[in-house]
């Protein structure tokens, strides 16, 4: 299409601009100079500003029909890197190498276009809350399963808090906010409010908001319309990851069936697609992003809940929590806590990858050990344990001695790392802890907004002294690199350049003598 056809269709609000470009980027062709120049007059924003957007994100400039392979830690050791480089030597079309794609457990993955390769396989189990073992096709097959019964009796505002106190429900995308304190303090702010899902799942090793979509698109859609009614919110969006095609697809099915079923009257709820920024799963960035402008994080407070969406008080919510709270509010909030173990409250999705059998997504108890979800519900490894990350790329690395510990809040702090999103990626000892770290530390350098110094130059930094010390030269002396690590931890705007730190000062702690040449740290 001629983007002169294009451009009478495309909305003027500032709000769809990131919907704008993706539009012209499918129909007409990747973003050029002109062609951002061309959106911006249409819409009336300074060309300057849209440039900045479009350079912002990974995608917007790249064409359609690109092939590209995740680079990721589980995908860069099960043979990445060889892949890149056959699909390059292969033909004309243009290969990119992306951080984590969310596909893991078929690593090492490729999306040739919107396609992924290999074919999704589905490994999961039943559960006890969120049934992800069956797919739902329709609105139908949800309510045979027992859905929608809460969206039609919910239970008043005062009770849906304390259920979700009670329950010990925490922000499963990583943060691990309790999701309870979060709605009440949503609803203490005035009306406007808006409801928003996190569904930029980015963080490499998980794959279970994916899963959720894909499987039971309506389960989570009946959540975000109980957080709509809880808020009483009229419009709710879905941010969802550029890469998700499936997801997309089923999403917008289940949007229409929910439409014709009268469940959305008097409300909308629509889809906003990236672009390819992981920092946009940060909640402030995702609202800079919805909002028209680059995906950079605001300074907190004010928080999302009371200056948020267009500056609104909004209610911010990962995929899977919304997943678990029809089940909670129907069952009851002790009900829900009772199926903990080891100190943890509730379930959660477990994305399991890397040198597993059965690399997938698998609901198991808050307090399972790793040992437990490996040999229980992945298949055991396969081969010889040398390193696992439990949850996500800031979360911290543990050697094989903690496979016994509880994954709780509370035991992971000895430790010195996080449960982060449960994104368990178990690497074979055969894979150099060093290369791992070295990984992580480029993934933070690439994915940095580049908004405040400490992150932006503190990573690259990092990732450059761990290349240099595998090669055996030293970079920079470990006293400089605490007092580097320090300073990013204690002055970063968001949770990225905060997190950063976490994989290194675990590499130190377990993995002492991959560090020797950079001398000893400072005295305390
Ligand atoms: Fe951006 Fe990093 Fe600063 Fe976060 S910490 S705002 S990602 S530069």
């Amino acid at each position: 299409m001629r983007l002169t056809e294009l451009l009478p269709e495309l909305p003027k609000a500032r709000t769809r601009l990131l919907d704008n470009l993706g539009r012209v980027r499918r129909e007409v062709g990747p973003i050029t100079a002109e062609l951002s120049d061309a959106v911006a007059d249409h819409m009336n924003i300074r060309r300057g500003e849209v440039h900045e957007v479009v350079s912002f994100y990974s995608f917007l400039d790249a064409p359609v029909d690109a092939v590209r392979v995740c680079i990721g830690p589980v995908c860069d050791c099960l043979g990445a890197k060889e892949l890149l480089a056959k699909e390059r030597g292969a033909n004309g079309t243009p290969v990119l190498g992306v951080e984590c794609l969310g596909h893991c457990d078929l690593a090492p993955v490729l999306l040739r276009g919107d396609t992924v390769e290999p074919e999704v396989t589905y490994r999961t189990n039943e559960g006890a809350v969120l049934g992800l073992n069956e797919r739902d096709e329709t609105l139908a097959d949800y309510e045979r399963r027992g859905g929608l019964g809460l969206l039609r009796s919910l239970p008043a505002k005062e009770q849906i808090v304390e259920e979700l106190k009670t329950s010990g429900l925490a922000g499963y995308g990583g943060a691990g906010f309790p999701t309870g304190v979060k709605w009440e303090a949503v609803a203490k702010e005035p009306s406007p409010r808006y409801v928003v899902v996190n569904a930029d799942e980015g963080e490499p090793g998980t794959i279970k908001d994916r899963y959720v979509m894909e499987l039971r698109p309506h389960l989570m859609l009946e959540g975000t319309l109980i957080a709509m009614a809880f808020a009483d919110a009229a419009e709710g969006f879905v941010y969802l990851r550029e890469e998700y095609a499936t997801a997309r697809e089923r999403l917008l099915a289940a949007l229409d069936e929910f439409r014709s079923a009268g469940l959305l009257d008097r409300r909308s709820l629509e889809l906003v697609v990236g672009a390819g920024a992981y920092i946009c799963g940060e909640e402030t960035a995702m609202l800079e992003s919805m909002e028209g402008r680059r995906g950079m994080p605001r300074l907190k407070p004010p928080f999302p809940s009371q200056v948020g969406y267009l500056g609104r008080p909004t209610l911010i919510n990962n995929v899977e929590t919304l997943a678990h709270i029809p089940a909670i509010l129907a069952n009851g909030g002790a009900w829900y806590a009772s199926l903990g173990k080891n100190g943890g409250k509730g379930v959660r999705l477990w994305s399991l990858s890397g040198a597993v059998g059965k690399p997938g997504c698998y609901e198991a108890p808050n307090g399972s050990t790793l040992r437990e979800l490996v040999d229980g519900y992945a298949g055991g490894a396969t081969e010889e344990i040398g390193a696992v990350v439990p949850g996500g790329a800031a979360s911290g690395i543990l050697p094989p001695a903690a496979l016994d510990v509880p994954l709780t809040r509370d035991d992971l702090r000895e430790w010195g790392v996080g449960v982060g999103s449960a994104g368990v990626q178990v690497f074979p000892k055969r894979y150099s802890p060093l290369r791992l770290l070295a990984e992580t530390m480029r993934f933070f350098a690439e994915e940095s907004c580049q908004k405040c110094t400490p992150c932006r130059i503190g990573n690259r930094g990092l990732h450059y002294l761990l290349e240099e010390l595998a090669h055996g030269r030293v970079a920079m002396p470990r006293e400089q690199v605490e007092e580097w690590l320090d300073a990013m931890l204690q002055t970063s705007i968001c949770g990225l350049g905060q997190g950063a730190p976490f994989p290194m000062r675990s590499a130190f702690r377990y993995w002492p003598e991959l560090f020797t040449p950079l001398g000893e740290p400072a005295a305390a």
